[in-house]
């Protein structure tokens, strides 16, 4: 009997000891087996319903291919404000808000400075590949890293990093502080539409991008924009003439097709490119070109390519969510998409690498439109706003421009000015707060002592205010407009604009595929900060280093 009892003691110690060392080896091989190439995909303006809106016109190979067989997030929003492209591509490449990378905009209201700065703006590097003042960029600004970053030291920068976007900010933010390159086009100030950096990166173009630089691959794209199939079949968008769609000059009304050829000399030259969808196809002949000069995802060691595709959002921005114009250009990102999944199926291997697909904003349907339909939306002019907050001011206190600038929802005060005149700072505050309330379309308004005391459920504004506030940075006070109302500028009364926390704005599709990743779907909440972790998380590195967001590991095989 005690022998019988010793045996299945035995028995069992032996079968815990050998189930144990199964996982640790198990774990061991799947450490071991990280994707030779992660693929980081950023629609720029993606609304999560354009994902379902146009699917049914979708072909296999692109976005359904990601739903088909990777991990569809399907309620993954932001969780914060402003929600524009610099703190977009910042906040999904390091997994935390503007609190802490401190991207709080595209632009900002330097305080020290006095002026707006850019995101990526930085006068000590020097542009490589043009003369353009857009070649000074570089990511100092952002002031944690990005998963990529973490790959870098986990590797001891034998893994490489690429970034790629029509857009400085795009590809400098996503990419990091020790990229191997990353690659904008310079394309805006009459640029010459070649892809360009900065000496942050290196001090002269590898020979691919001068190639490609050489190449009439650009000039090619100066050509009709038709639609992709007959316009009549485009049931999931609205008229092609709408009085809520802006448009070329020179092309009114705006209805297919576009003769792009034409219509460069008065839109910008290469902005005709950027405002199409064949900016979209010019990003992925670069990136194709990109995997093929870098040797991207050819030996053992994670390497990183992230993309940003643009036109997305500047043919958003003209033509609107709601035109053929963006439907179109949906149709056609897709077939870029099918286009760049085959070749690292042919180059990396199927199976070999892991692409995630979120955006860096959603965007709104247009004030004018949503109005023709009896749901409230509106237009606020904050010019005037300032110049009244201003005036106010100078009646009660006898001092004048106190209000130094309005950007982003933020109003920032002349510190000088409060301490020459003996002024209280935390008053002005109150008063500017209370005042701004009397506005019908400013719903709330918060003073910065508020916002880092908020405590508020996640996914309120309180706290998607406090992620997207930077104490340093960010203004003293902070207003929130009603739903579906912009800022009135002569660019956006037409088309869309974006910078909320409310829904539109916040709901961006989140798709995993490939390498590590399982087949499935979830209405459970995610976070656009959860994309970092999950991916360092598959690759068995450590979180950016101000991460916030969790692993979703729901997702893996
Ligand atoms: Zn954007
Ligand atoms: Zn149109
Ligand atoms: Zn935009």
């Amino acid at each position: 009997m005690k022998k019988l009892i010793l045996a299945m003691f035995l028995l069992v110690v032996g079968v815990s000891c050998k189930s144990q060392t199964q996982v640790i080896s198990k774990d061991t091989e799947a450490q071991l087996s990280t994707p030779k190439l992660v693929v980081g995909i950023v629609v720029d303006q993606m609304r999560y319903d354009y994902l379902t809106r146009f699917y049914n016109k979708y072909g296999e190979g692109g976005f359904k291919r990601l739903v088909n067989e990777g991990f569809n997030c399907k309620n993954n929003h932001f969780n914060y404000v402003t929600t524009k492209t610099g703190p977009g591509h910042a906040s999904i490449y390091t997994g935390t808000t503007p609190k802490y990378h401190g991207i709080i905009g595209n632009d900002w209201f330097d305080k020290n400075l006095k002026k707006n700065v850019n995101c990526v703006e930085d006068n000590s590097v020097n542009p490589v590949g043009t003369d353009s003042k857009d070649g000074k960029k570089s990511p100092h600004r952002m002031l944690s890293t990005t998963f990529a970053d973490e790959n870098r030291l986990f590797t001891q920068f034998r893994g490489k990093t690429i970034g790629i976007s029509l857009k400085h900010r795009g590809a400098i933010l996503s990419a990091g502080h020790t990229a191997n390159g990353a690659y904008w086009l310079d394309y805006e100030h009459d640029g010459v539409g070649n892809w360009i950096t900065s000496t942050f990166y290196m001090e002269e173009l590898p020979k691919w991008v001068d190639d490609f630089n050489k190449s009439d691959i650009t000039e090619s794209y100066f050509k009709d924009w038709q639609t992709l199939y007959s316009i009549d079949t485009y049931f999931e968008s609205g008229d092609d003439v709408s009085p809520y769609e802006g448009g070329f000059k020179g092309k009114e009304p705006s209805t297919f097709s576009y003769d792009l050829k034409q219509l460069r000399k008065n839109n910008g030259n290469f902005d005709v490119i950027a405002e199409s969808p064949y900016g979209n196809s010019l990003i992925t002949d670069f990136a194709i070109a990109a995997i093929d000069g870098e040797q991207l995802g050819k030996d053992e060691i994670t390497d990183v390519l992230t993309i940003s595709y643009s036109s997305t959002d500047k043919v958003g921005h003209t033509f609107g969510p709601n035109s053929k114009e963006i439907e179109d250009t949906y149709l056609r990102l897709d077939l870029d998409l099918e286009r760049l999944f085959k070749t690292l199926d042919a180059k990396v291997g199927i199976g070999e690498y892991t692409v995630f697909l979120t955006s860096d904003h959603g965007a709104p349907y247009a004030p004018g439109y949503l109005q023709s339909k009896k749901i409230p939306a509106g237009f606020f002019d904050e010019s005037s706003m300032r110049k009244e907050m201003n005036s106010f001011l100078l009646n009660k206190h006898g001092v004048s421009n106190l209000v130094l600038s309005r950007i982003n929802n933020q109003i920032f005060f002349d510190h000088e000015a409060i301490n020459e005149n003996n002024l209280d700072l935390e008053d002005l505050k109150e008063e500017v707060a209370l005042k701004l309330l009397e506005y019908e379309l400013i719903d709330k308004v918060y003073v910065t002592s508020e916002i880092n005391q908020l405590e508020a459920p996640e996914g309120y504004i309180e706290t998607l205010l406090s992620n997207g506030h930077s104490q340093k940075r960010s203004g003293e006070v902070l207003f929130v407009y009603n739903p579906s109302v912009f800022n009135d500028t002569s660019w956006n009364r037409t088309g869309t604009d974006h910078h909320t926390g409310l829904s539109y704005d916040t709901h961006v599709p989140l798709l995993f595929f490939g390498k590590g990743i399982r087949h499935g779907q979830t209405l459970q909440k995610t976070e656009i900060t959860d994309i970092s972790p999950t991916i360092s998380a598959l690759l068995g590195i450590s979180f950016p280093n101000a991460n916030i967001g969790q692993p979703l590991g729901f997702i893996f095989e």
